[in-house]
């Protein structure tokens, strides 16, 4: 890694410059932070289970024609990806209520919602990723309308994809976050999906019992953070110790 320049340490991945331009190297950390930063941790084995999962959820939204940023994966904690300027913006999908909406709105966890809902949050630890509405995005210039309309539009599939994709293996979707870039290539512009998508990011709880199999493990100290994000890997089939050629594809629940 010390062979690459460092271009951003963010809190759960750093990116070293890439080996063409137009390109940085993405590496997954086991650091685990919650709580904009004030709960810091590490759950061993985190960064080689999300590159693996963020790979093949990546690989698979780019076979349905999502754009994305991912190029391909290099090694155990590293991927390729293509460089973009990253929309100052967390978008949430929430299916069920959980997490800040069930306090912010007193609706109990586990309360399916009565349509998926996007919420936005601007990036920015010093004011805590306040929630901002689209005229708070398009006022400030963080994105354009034509921008906000596209990344709707491209989390709304993500979602329904998720969702499906998830539910086969026997794994409710509550809620995630995405983050999109803007990818410019020859005189155009356009918005792809960047960031990663793994237990990091999505709330995932077990269909039949509702058991948490993602970060909330590790933000409400519940413990089996670890073995949670390696469930979530072999019920979809790839688990670390196989090679990408030998993804055997999602285990499907009856
Ligand atoms: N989330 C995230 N990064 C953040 C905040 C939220 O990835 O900085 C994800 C979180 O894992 C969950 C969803 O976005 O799947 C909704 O999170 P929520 O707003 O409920 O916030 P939390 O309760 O995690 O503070």
């Amino acid at each position: 890694m010390s062979r690459r320049k460092q271009v951003y340490e963010g809190k759960a991945k750093v990116l070293y410059e890439g080996p063409e331009p137009g390109t940085l190297v993405q590496y997954f950390k086991d650091d685990a932070t919650a709580f904009n930063n004030q709960k810091k941790g590490v759950i061993t084995g985190k960064g080689v289970i999300n590159n693996r999962i963020s790979e093949y959820i990546m690989t698979l939204l780019g076979d349905i024609g999502v754009p994305t940023h991912f190029l391909r994966r290099l090694n155990m904690r590293e991927q390729l990806i293509k460089e973009v300027e990253i929309v100052p913006i967390e978008v949430v999908v929430r299916n069920v209520a959980a997490g800040s909406l069930s306090t912010r709105l007193g609706i109990a966890e586990g309360t399916n919602l009565p349509r998926s809902i996007i919420e936005f949050f601007y990036k920015s630890d010093e004011l805590n990723d306040p929630m901002v509405s689209e005229e708070h995005i398009t006022a400030f210039g963080w994105a354009t309308a034509q921008e906000i309309d596209d990344i709707i539009a491209l989390t709304l599939r993500i979602n329904d994809f998720l969702t499906g994709l998830f539910l086969g293996i026997g794994i409710r979707l509550i809620d995630f976050k995405v983050e999109f870039g803007r990818l410019y290539q020859n005189d155009d512009m356009r918005i792809v999906l960047a960031d990663e998508i793994s237990p990091d990011n999505c709330r995932l709880w077990d269909i039949r019992t509702n058991e948490k199999l993602d970060k909330d493990r590790f933000r409400r100290d519940m413990g089996g953070a670890a073995e949670a994000y390696h469930e979530v890997a072999r019920r979809l089939g790839i688990l670390p110790e196989g090679g990408p050629r030998d993804m055997k594809g999602p285990e499907v629940m009856q």
